[in-house]
């Protein structure tokens, strides 16, 4: 297997510090430069992080400078991952994928652009059709991949397969969202210590517009059709680490006979990357819980690497048709663990190469 080498662009960041982690080991991919704002860069990365992870900072990552983030930075990767702050993403990622540079990106910037993939592998992998049609490198080496919102991530994969089974009408749901989304330093602790805060800024909005693209059908000119159903989300910030928990009910085109039923097809859930063998593809992408005290963050976030979607309280409901939580963990599978994941399928269906 060809090895790549990667960069990783706001590699201070908590989504920096998520991809360090998750990188060390890999057995495809190693981190041969690391991008920061001005303020980091010509120092250390030891000297210009604080290292929020719950690991030791690897000691061949410690001694590494940080740059900044242009194309001449980066020269020598063969693309970059980027955990940028979305006030500088759209001229910092634009500017590699026209220098020829893959950009594989948790930024919110380009997850809506007509020739983006807004991109999970289990549930649109057929979406990266969508590069082809993308102007910023006439070459056409140069690219930008994303992924969505740690919200939609767990939504869209506890939603696809029963989108197959029984067509969607509509979904309400209500979010339990950890601190680690909000970054570092994030709420204040005065906030949030035995506290819930029934609103995130701007959350609400991605949620319920993001799983349209992902749920979308892809067309023969690269382009997706999205899917069309109303979501109504209520996005909460609870004293919880890691791990973002959802409660969901649904509307369903037919409605399901039993909740065993429903489970019986997310327990049979043939993704679309089963098979592929992808290093960070959990073995079971989503765990059905029966028992009615399960997923919890503490216990079930880190399931798998915390790659694995975690979905219990499957029930019926008398007003919408069903009810289920699901739990995803926010920083791995929501944002630096899907985007390795999407670049190992990048590198499998050879547009990274
Ligand atoms: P963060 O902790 O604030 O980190 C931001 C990073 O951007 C730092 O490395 C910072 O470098 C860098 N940066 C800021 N201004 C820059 C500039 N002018 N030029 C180059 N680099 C610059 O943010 P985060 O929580 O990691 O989030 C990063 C991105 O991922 C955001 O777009 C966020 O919306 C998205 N995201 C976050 C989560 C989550 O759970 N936290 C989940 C999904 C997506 P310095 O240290 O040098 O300032």
């Amino acid at each position: 297997m060809k090895q790549f080498n990667v960069g990783i662009l706001g590699a201070t960041g908590a989504v920096g510090q998520k991809f360090i982690n998750l990188l060390q080991g890999h057995p495809w991919f190693t981190i041969t430069a690391l991008g920061a704002s001005e303020r980091s860069a010509g120092k250390s990365y030891a000297e210009a992080v604080n290292w929020i992870e719950a690991v030791e900072l690897p000691d061949a990552i410690a001694s590494m400078t940080v740059t900044d983030c242009s194309p001449a930075s980066m020269k020598g990767v063969d693309f970059v991952f980027s955990g940028l702050d979305a006030s500088v993403a759209t001229e910092l990622e634009g500017d590699l994928a026209r220098a020829g540079i893959p950009v594989i990106s948790n930024a919110k910037n380009y997850r809506t652009h007509p020739h983006v993939p807004l991109l999970v592998p289990e549930v649109n992998a057929t979406h990266t059709e969508m590069i082809k049609a993308q102007d910023f490198d006439p070459s056409g080496r140069g690219f930008i991949v994303t992924n969505p919102n740690c919200v939609a991530v767990p939504l869209v994969m506890a939603l696809k397969p029963l989108m197959d089974a029984y067509g969607i009408q509509a979904v309400a749901l209500t979010t339990m969202q950890s601190v680690s989304g909000a970054g570092y330093p994030g709420v204040a602790s005065l906030d949030i210590l035995g506290n819930v805060i029934p609103f995130i800024s701007g959350e609400e909005p991605k949620i319920a517009a993001e799983p349209m693209k992902l749920l979308g059908r892809l067309g023969g000119d690269q382009t997706v059709t999205e899917a069309r159903f109303p979501i109504d989300a209520t996005a909460t910030r609870v004293p919880t680490i890691e791990g973002h928990l959802l409660s969901v009910k649904i509307k369903f085109e037919q409605k399901p006979a039993s909740a065993d039923e429903i489970k019986a097809v997310l327990r049979n859930w043939k993704h679309e990357v089963s098979g592929l063998d992808l290093p960070s593809s959990p073995r079971t992408a989503l765990k059905v819980y029966d028992d009615d005290r399960f997923p919890q963050p503490r216990k079930n976030a880190y399931n798998e690497n915390g790659m694995q979607v975690g979905v219990g309280r499957v029930r019926m409901l008398e007003f919408f048709d069903a009810g289920l939580v699901a739990l995803g963990h926010n920083t791995c599978r929501g944002a630096a663990g899907v985007a390795i994941l999407n670049a190992e399928l990048l590198v499998k269906q050879g547009f990274i190469q």
